[in-house]
Parts: structure tokens; C-alpha cells; sequence
């Protein structure tokens, strides 16, 4: 539906509902509107430069391969039929004036007006004035850093097993993950895990040419399980040949080359930043909701923006960007970020809009952790709630079970499960396409195939030397 009929379509009849962000929260919510909400009662919207969802506890196993890329997302469009999807990114939230504005993807600006507006833009990597992150180095949170990632490490893989030892080969073969909090370790897990299986077999490449660094700030890594559990996960991936460097950080990353505040240095082929994560511009900078001194969205328990004693009317929120009150530990507590609340969050948010809505009560949003589960690598993973502890394959496997089963629509599970098993038989997928970052390669190099990077020029150059046009003597004379 074009924005001028978003507009128009609900004045003064059915209530405009702008969700901003079509991630976890959003689409969940979107979808339960859709279910709980007459077409008379309300027009949603839903904004969000990206047209799918992003099913972000697949990362870790898009980078291993283990996840096709395009499984790991929900298509907006395609599954949520009644709501209208805008693909633009909010430049702000006037409250005040009941308006978003969007930069449209297509260029362009808009301004949606709305009754209530729901904020769910989840959060962005959080960096640090470290030198040379955004040119070297590539997140974890999104689906096109997690294929980044995976092409990365097979198209290095490819160009090592033709060099000889050396500095170049080093480097190419040298991995870096900064951040040893849950997204961290996983993809790290999952990387390590993927270049050991294939580097011999399929590359040539000895197992302990590999170098897998994982630097964290705190002397721990996942600060979400026991000291106890932290510890043996530490082993086990210092058992595989990882180097895990505690208590110190990343100070600088120029030209491949790592700095640890330690003293370390080491050159790195592949430098992945996620070292948790903070709130997008948009709620940060423009809006007039409170947020916190964190630059998250203030809600109250029932995901209304504001607090007990000053409720914003039209305003919600949920998921990464909203503080929520977690009433199971009670005092000043925040639910932590993660999708396990998130989707919570936005079933009950959509349930407490449509309260609202129809002049009935909202009820607080209320979850206890169920833990934390996390792939370590193909085969195994550790999974801590309270008390109880599975480690290794068990683990592994029941991380597999739980995600398949809550990655939204059937559709998706059906795909994610198909290729699991496709690949418990044909085995792993190794291909990089890491070429269609250039897929204007060929025009501009005179018909010659995609070579990786700028340190390759010389081997591009002496390609086109010898297949350039021979000018005579070929047919003699
Ligand atoms: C590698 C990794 C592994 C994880 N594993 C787990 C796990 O195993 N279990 C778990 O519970 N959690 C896990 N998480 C955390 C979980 O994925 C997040 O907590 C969850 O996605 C938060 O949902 P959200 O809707 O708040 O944000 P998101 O899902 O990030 O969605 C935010 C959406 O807002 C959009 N957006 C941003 N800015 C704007 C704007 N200005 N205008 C419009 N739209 C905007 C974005 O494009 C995005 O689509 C993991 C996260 C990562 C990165």
C-alpha cells in the first residue's frame, strides 16, 4: 500500500499502528495483530529497511554452512499477509506529533502518521574508538556479515593452500573473534569447527597451521554461565588449538595486523567484532520517548513507553531497544536482550494493545530465564539453566531440536531441517561466492575471472599478462 493511503487509510475509523523494526519483536507482533485485531480495529504497519527477519541464533551455523543464509530469514512480506511493509528505515519518532519519518530504501523520505506507534529496532554491535574496525573487521549480527564471514574463511582457505609457508600464508590462515559474550563464542565455535573439518581433506592444510584467536576484556568468556562451565568450554577450544586471551582487548587493527592492550600483536586474515551490542541511532538520538541513561527505550512491565507513574499513552516497546522491568528478579532488573524474551515480549505486547484498544487492562509482561543453550562447533554445545548442565553432543543436539522448533513458520522449519539431514549425508557445503561483492568484475577486468583482494593485484596482473592477445608468430609465416 503506498504511504499516503498508510495515511489516510485509518483516519478517524480503524487505529494506525506503526511498528518500527520487523525483527524479532516486530514481526512477532505484527503477526499477533494480525490474529487478535479486526481489519476495522486497526491498519499495521511495519517499517524496517530489511524485508525479512533476521532468525539471528542461526548465525553462528550460516557461518559453518550449516544454515543456508536465506533459511536463517522470514520474509515480511511473505508472512505477514494483513500488515503493510514499509522498506525504509526510521529517521526518527516525533511522539509529540504522532510521526515517523522514513528514508525509503528506494530514496526519498516519508512521514507516517500513527495512533500508536510499537519501537522494536533491536540493537547494533557495540564498538569501541578502536582504530580500523570498520574497515577491517566484520560483525556478527547480521545475515549478510555471517555469509561475509563464511566466504571470507573458505576464499582464504583457497588462496593458502597454493601458497607456500610463509607470512601470507600465516595470515590467511589466522582468525580473530573480539568478544567472548554468547554470539562471540559461537561464531567463533562454529568457525574453528569448519576450517579443522575441511583444512586437511579438502584444502591440504594442516590442522595446526590454523590460528584462532578469541579475545576477551573480562577473565572470563560467556558471562551467562557458571565459572565452572566457562572453564571448560575455555578448554575444550584451547584442546582444538584456539588461543583464548582473557583480560585484555583489541587496541588497534591496521592492514591485518591485531593489537592486544596485552602486547600482543599478530597478523589476521579475518577479524570478527562482537563485543555485545547497543541501541540504534534512531532511539538513541531521535525521538522525544524516555530512554535510559543506556539510550534504551523506557518501558513499563505491561511494554508501555514511560514508567508506573507517567505511562506515555500511544507509545510501546520490546525486545533489544526497550529496557522491561524483569519482574522475576525483581528491584531495578532489565530482561536481558535476547530472543527468548523478545518474542515473549511482543506476544504480550500485541495482547496489551489490543486491551488497550478495546478499553480493557494490560497485564504485566513476566518470563523466568529458561537458561541458555549455545552451539560450540558441529557436534557439540552446552546448555545451563540454574542448576542443570548438558554439555557436549546432547547439548548440540537439543540446540538444534529447540531452535528448529522455534524459528517462525513451517516453512522456515521445513528447510532449516531439510538441509541438517541433507548434510548428515553429503556432508558439509564449502563453497565461497565470495565473488558477488564484484559482480561487475568481469566487465571491468576484460572478461577475467573474480580474484579476492587487493593483495592478490600481483597474481591478477601477471593472469592478465599471460593471457593477454598474442600479437604475432602464433601461425608463423
Ligand atoms: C549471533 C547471535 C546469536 C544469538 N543467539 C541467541 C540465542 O541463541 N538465543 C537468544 O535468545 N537470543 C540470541 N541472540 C539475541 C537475539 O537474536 C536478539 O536478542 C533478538 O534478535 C532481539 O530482537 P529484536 O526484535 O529486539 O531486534 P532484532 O531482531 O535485531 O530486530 C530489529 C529490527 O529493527 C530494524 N531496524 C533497526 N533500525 C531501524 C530503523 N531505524 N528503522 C526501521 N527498522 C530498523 C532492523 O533492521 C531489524 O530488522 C543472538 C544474537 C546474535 C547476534
Amino acid at each position: 500500500m503506498r504511504m499516503d493511503t498508510v495515511n489516510q487509510a485509518a483516519a478517524g475509523r480503524p487505529r494506525r499502528i506503526v511498528i518500527v523494526g520487523g525483527g524479532y519483536a516486530g514481526f512477532y507482533t505484527a503477526r499477533k495483530l494480525e490474529k487478535y485485531l479486526r481489519r476495522s480495529e486497526a491498519v499495521v504497519t511495519v517499517v524496517d529497511p530489511l524485508p525479512y527477519m533476521t532468525y539471528q541464533p542461526f548465525l553462528p551455523e550460516v557461518v559453518a554452512g550449516s544454515v543456508e543464509a536465506r533459511h536463517a530469514v522470514v520474509s515480511l512480506r511473505r508472512h505477514l499477509r494483513r500488515t503493510h511493509v514499509v522498506s525504509g528505515a526510521a529517521t526518527s519518532i516525533d511522539h509529540a506529533n504522532r510521526t515517523v519519518r522514513v528514508h525509503l530504501i528506494g530514496g526519498g523520505e516519508t512521514a507516517l502518521e500513527y495512533d500508536e506507534v510499537v519501537v522494536t529496532t533491536g540493537s547494533i554491535t557495540r564498538t569501541f574508538p578502536v582504530p580500523g574496525i570498520p574497515d577491517e573487521a566484520i560483525g556478527l549480527k547480521r545475515i549478510e556479515e555471517a555469509v561475509a564471514i563464511r566466504d571470507t574463511m573458505l576464499t582464504s582457505l583457497d588462496i593458502a593452500a597454493d601458497l607456500p609457508s610463509g607470512p601470507d600464508r600465516e595470515r590467511l590462515l589466522t582468525v580473530t573473534v573480539v568478544g567472548g559474550g554468547f554470539a562471540g563464542v559461537e561464531g567463533f565455535g562454529e568457525l574453528l569447527g569448519l576450517a579443522r573439518a575441511v583444512a586437511r581433506r579438502r584444502y591440504g592444510i594442516a590442522r595446526d597451521e590454523l590460528r584462532f584467536h578469541l579475545v576477551e576484556a573480562a577473565d572470563r568468556i560467556l558471562p551467562e554461565v557458571t565459572p565452572e562451565v566457562s572453564a571448560w568450554v575455555t578448554r575444550k577450544l584451547r584442546a582444538k588449538g584456539a588461543h583464548v586471551h582473557l583480560g585484555t582487548t583489541a587496541t588497534s587493527i591496521y592492514d591485518s595486523v591485531v593489537e592486544l592492550a596485552s602486547g600482543e600483536s599478530f597478523e589476521s586474515g579475518l577479524v570478527i567484532w562482537a563485543t555485545g551490542i547497543t541501541a540504534t541511532p534512531v532511539i538513541a538520538n531521535r525521538t522525544d520517548l524516555p530512554t535510559t541513561a543506556r539510550g534504551f527505550i523506557e518501558v513499563r512491565s505491561d511494554l508501555q513507553v514511560g514508567t508506573e507513574a507517567g505511562p506515555v499513552a500511544g507509545a510501546w516497546a520490546a525486545g533489544d531497544a526497550a529496557a522491561v522491568p524483569d519482574l522475576v528478579v525483581g528491584g531495578t532488573a532489565v530482561a536481558p536482550p535476547n530472543a527468548q524474551h523478545a518474542v515473549r515480549q511482543a506476544k504480550r505486547l500485541a495482547k496489551n494493545i489490543t486491551a488497550s484498544l478495546r478499553g480493557r487492562r494490560t497485564r504485566p509482561y513476566q518470563h523466568a530465564d529458561l537458561g541458555v543453550i549455545a552451539t560450540l562447533g558441529l557436534g557439540w554445545g552446552v546448555f545451563q539453566s540454574g542448576p542443570f548442565l548438558i554439555k557436549g553432543f546432547p547439548a548440540w543436539l537439543l540446540h538444534r531440536a529447540y531452535h528448529v522448533m522455534v524459528i517462525p513458520t513451517w516453512e522456515r522449519k521445513l528447510r532449516v531441517l531439510s538441509v541438517w539431514l541433507l548434510a548428515a549425508l553429503l556432508g558439509r557445503d564449502i563453497v565461497s561466492l565470495r565473488s558477488v561483492q564484484q559482480p561487475g568484475y568481469g566487465f571491468r577486468h576484460e572478461g577475467q575471472v573474480w580474484f579476492p583482494d587487493a593483495r592478490r593485484q600481483s597474481v591478477e596482473a601477471a593472469v592478465v599478462e599471460t593471457t593477454a592477445p598474442v600479437e604475432s608468430g602464433i601461425h608463423g609465416d
